[in-house]
């Protein structure tokens, strides 16, 4: 055991009256119930993730998944403000502020307001943050977490967004967005004069134990498992743990499988399964942690389904699987929720994707802002 390990507050069991409002999910907690509390939470969203992708993956990997080994399960309804089908600006809103918003929308409510997300709330309480992503981390999913901006594909100020935080660590693509920009902006420079270590390979990233780290491995998105990835997700998950859980206070970090969604839209199985089992393998490690440190809460949801993907056949022992898909856009079916480790059994049932927001604000003992009338 870690010598600072021992003098973290010990984890203590809340009382929580965890009512969900004004979505159509029936599975509200009315009455006060006692969870014990976690100090981290490493939230990981598969971008495009269904039932379907989890379960061809686990096919594929011949009948194993570390997220199989989840005991509490729940679902999450992923409409948005604007539509049925939900963009993945809309639905990483959802889950980092509460607040369901239009398509497009980043970390803005439905009248385009900034809303505060559950990093920076993280943040001004003193906890550790970070952002893991392989795409582009001002891409919309990570973005959701950290930026506001009325529009998704407003990289560059997504990008500047970021120097207006305190986050820890984040670690993807999207170096272009700091460096080549229209407003000669460097940001890199303005990170580094905050302090970061600002670090362009993975290699390199690696190394890091502590500080501040601004990975900004690639120009832009990161490659696919297909075109040979590599191990980035994991190795970026276990470097962002590590340096995180230097706090004491605890940390939140969100890992983001992005590509998944990106092989839904281009109908390809193995590009879907292969980022799927990229994904599960950084949960793992995850789940090595957590089941270590006993003190903090594995989360793993999606913003959205990709593809309508459907399972027609498979084989465990030779590993294969055969799928074909009802659209090459997202579809508006509900996503799963594992948790695992301190508080899991909250988010059991169907939920809000913004109840996810509200459940892990009530663990880490986070306060919201009263809402805003609209
Ligand atoms: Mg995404
Ligand atoms: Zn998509």
């Amino acid at each position: 055991m870690k010598f600072s390990h021992y003098f973290r507050p010990f984890s203590v069991f809340l009382l929580l009256a965890c009512a969900t409002s004004g979505g159509i999910a029936q599975n509200s907690i009315t009455k006060p119930i006692r969870v014990k509390k976690p100090d981290n939470i490493i939230l990981f969203i598969g971008d495009g993730m269904g039932v379907t992708q989890v379960y061809a993956g686990f096919t594929k990997n011949q009948g194993q998944l570390n997220l199989m080994k989840f005991t509490s399960l729940g679902f999450s309804l992923t409409y948005s403000a604007s539509d049925y089908i939900t963009d993945s600006g809309a639905g990483g809103t959802a889950i980092s502020t509460g607040n369901k918003t239009y398509n497009g929308a980043i970390g803005v409510d439905r009248a385009g307001v900034p809303s505060k997300t559950i990093l920076e709330f993280a943040e001004e309480k003193g906890l550790s943050t970070g952002l893991v992503s392989t795409s582009s981390i001002t891409h919309a999913t990570p973005a959701s977490f950290i930026a506001h901006e009325k529009f998704r594909d407003d990289y560059e100020a997504i990008a500047a967004d970021f120097l207006d935080t305190d986050i820890d660590v984040f670690i993807g693509g999207g170096r272009n967005n700091f460096t080549a920009r229209k407003d000669k902006r460097n940001l890199v420079q303005e990170l580094r004069d905050k302090g970061y270590q600002v670090i362009y390979s993975m290699d390199s990233v690696t190394g890091i134990q502590k500080g501040k780290l601004a990975g900004l491995v690639v120009p832009e998105h990161a490659p696919s498992m297909l075109q040979g990835r590599g191990d980035m997700l994991t190795q970026a998950s276990v470097t962002a743990i590590n340096i995180l859980n230097k706090n004491r206070k605890g940390f939140f970090l969100m890992v983001e499988g992005s590509q998944i969604d990106w092989g839904g839209h281009a109908n390809n199985t193995d590009f879907v399964v292969e980022e799927m089992i990229d994904l599960d393998k950084a949960i793992g490690k995850a789940m090595e942690f957590a089941e270590k440190d006993r003190n903090t809460l594995v989360i793993v949801t999606a913003d959205h389904e990709t593809g309508g993907m459907a399972i027609l056949d498979g084989d465990y022992q030779k590993g294969t699987v055969t799928a074909k898909f009802g659209t090459t856009d997202h579809t508006g079916v509900m996503v799963p929720v594992f948790a695992w480790g301190p508080g899991a059994e909250l988010f059991q049932g169907i939920q809000e994707n913004t109840d996810i927001f509200k459940k892990m604000m009530l663990l880490l003992e986070l306060n919201p802002e009263p809402p805003v009338q609209q």
